[in-house]
């Protein structure tokens, strides 16, 4: 009989375990059939979301209520869908340019419209009720950028609420009274976890309500839900979570939140090789906040220990966009080893759907200690800045099908136009300017502009942090530099 009952007990433990590994599981295999298909990328704007919120209202269950306009009057919108007594509050982008969760909203949204998870849903919104406010900072979404219309960060707004985006946010939060917060952002991409090399896809905190980090029953509820979205997500990106840093911030939203009695959870969209719009990162929102709500709904959280939030690693900063390593540097007759740290800042073109990037070398020497997206040894090879091609100036409009292999074959990585154009970017592969004006050394703070040389050819050309191989006909992946 005792066997027996250990027997059972095994089986219908492994069964539970079973059931919520399928569950991200499923969510993580059938999530195409619910990603929002006209979010496509992570510069779109209130205009996008507008009518997928309208589209909102004529679905069961779902209410949606206009609860203010931000300086430009663009309206910000309180949605919610459940008739549960655990109230799990949600809002995302408040700093512009950090839309991957808005996005993943969306898609839980259609996630909970799909027939398919009518069973769930019920017995999901028995026990929870859900309200969202997606795209808190819809001005500083239309520019792309952190800040708001008065380039004011809302997350230094919580206590002083100058700004109507701030004022709401309160004002939602204090009429709902949430027992569970969820604070939506994006952090740069190129954090790690710890001094790993891996990059700190996503990071989670469960944000301090003091100075002195203390931990009362509310925070321990953020740690332990934590816990379990540690778990589900682990499974999918191992070794790739970190924590954000838990320096108490008197003047922002989660610090605050947390103070006043919501078990509030920073979730933070870092970076993932190869997915520079975050579709990846946004399918894991999706999953981590589905399996979050899953969690409350049946209280399975609480039985996750606070060490594994203790053990996650803060994230730390051994990332570069780009590094070449092993590189000789020749100064007369003096040699050095060098490897070259680049990063890559992104800007918005004039079209939403492009963007473009401006380079710049942050760091020289022995970078062994860190990790770049594109990492290459060119040991055996030397490096010099990259030239301006001045025996022609040219003009703008006979560049269009123009060869440029030859000019990179010969080191020039800039060319000379009669007139420079509006933008601070080009689509062409190569930068322009209006005058000659070089520098010998390579330095820290400029842009990457580099020949790589083996045995006196030139073999590789770097055009504003871009690496290209100089061969006939090479597609190049990037944007040149239009140097004013
Ligand atoms: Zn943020």
């Amino acid at each position: 009989m005792k066997t027996l009952l250990i027997i059972l007990t095994i089986i219908i433990s492994e069964t539970i375990m079973a059931q919520n590994y399928d569950f991200e599981q499923n969510l993580y295999q059938s999530y195409e059939r619910y990603k929002e298909k006209s979010l496509t990328h992570r510069r779109f704007k209130h205009s996008d979301i507008t009518p997928l919120i309208k589209k909102l209202k004529s679905r069961d269950g779902f209410t949606s209520k206009v609860v203010g306009k931000s300086v430009e009057g663009r309206k910000l919108e309180l949605i919610a869908i459940g008739k549960g007594k655990t109230k799990i509050f949600m809002w995302s982008q408040m700093h512009g340019d950090e839309p991957t969760a808005t996005a993943a909203l969306f898609d839980i949204f259609n996630f909970i419209n799909d027939p398919a998870n009518k069973e769930f849903c019920k017995a999901l919104f028995d026990k929870v009720t859900l309200y969202f406010l997606p795209m808190v900072n819809p001005d500083g979404a239309e520019r792309f950028r952190r800040r708001n219309f008065y380039d004011i960060d809302l997350n230094r707004d919580a206590s002083r609420l100058q700004c109507p985006e701030a004022v709401i946010l309160k004002n939602v939060f204090d009429s709902l009274s949430a027992d569970f917060g969820f604070n939506l952002h994006d952090q740069s991409h190129r954090y790690s976890v710890g001094n790993s090399f891996r990059t700190a896809t996503i990071s989670f905190l469960a944000p301090a309500y003091n100075y002195e980090k203390d931990f009362n029953d509310v925070r321990g509820k953020a740690v332990k839900l934590i816990g379990s979205m540690f778990q589900a997500l682990s499974q999918f990106i191992p070794g790739h979570i970190a924590k954000y840093s838990d320096d108490y911030e008197q003047r922002a939203f989660g610090d605050n939140f947390q103070k006043w009695g919501t078990s509030t959870i920073l979730i933070e969209s870092g970076g993932w090789k190869d997915d520079p719009e975050k579709q990846f990162i946004r399918k894991l929102n999706f999953i981590a906040l589905l399996s979050a709500f899953k969690s409350i709904a049946e209280e399975s959280y609480l039985k996750t220990s606070s060490e594994i939030y203790e053990s996650i690693p803060f994230n730390d900063k051994y990332i570069f966009d780009v590094i070449l390593r092993n590189l000789t540097i020749k100064s007369g007759k003096e040699k050095i080893k060098v490897d070259v740290g680049i990063n890559l800042d992104e800007f918005e073109g004039p079209n939403e759907k492009k963007i473009y990037y401006k380079s710049q070398v942050d760091d020289l020497g022995d970078l062994s200690v860190f990790y770049g997206y594109i990492d290459y040894d060119f040991n055996g090879y030397t490096i010099e800045r990259a030239s301006v091609y001045n025996d022609k100036v040219f003009s703008l409009k006979n560049l269009e099908d123009f060869d440029f292999y030859k000019l990179y074959s010969k080191g020039y990585s800039t060319i000379l136009v009669k007139k420079l154009p509006d933008e601070k970017f080009t689509r062409l592969p190569i930068n322009l300017a209006l005058k000659n004006k070089i520098d010998t050394t390579i330095n820290i703070g400029e842009s990457a502009n580099f020949v790589l040389k083996k045995n006196g050819k030139v073999e590789y050309i770097v055009i504003n942090g871009f690496l290209q191989k100089v061969e006939k006909n090479r597609k190049f992946e990037g944007n040149g530099l239009v140097i004013k």
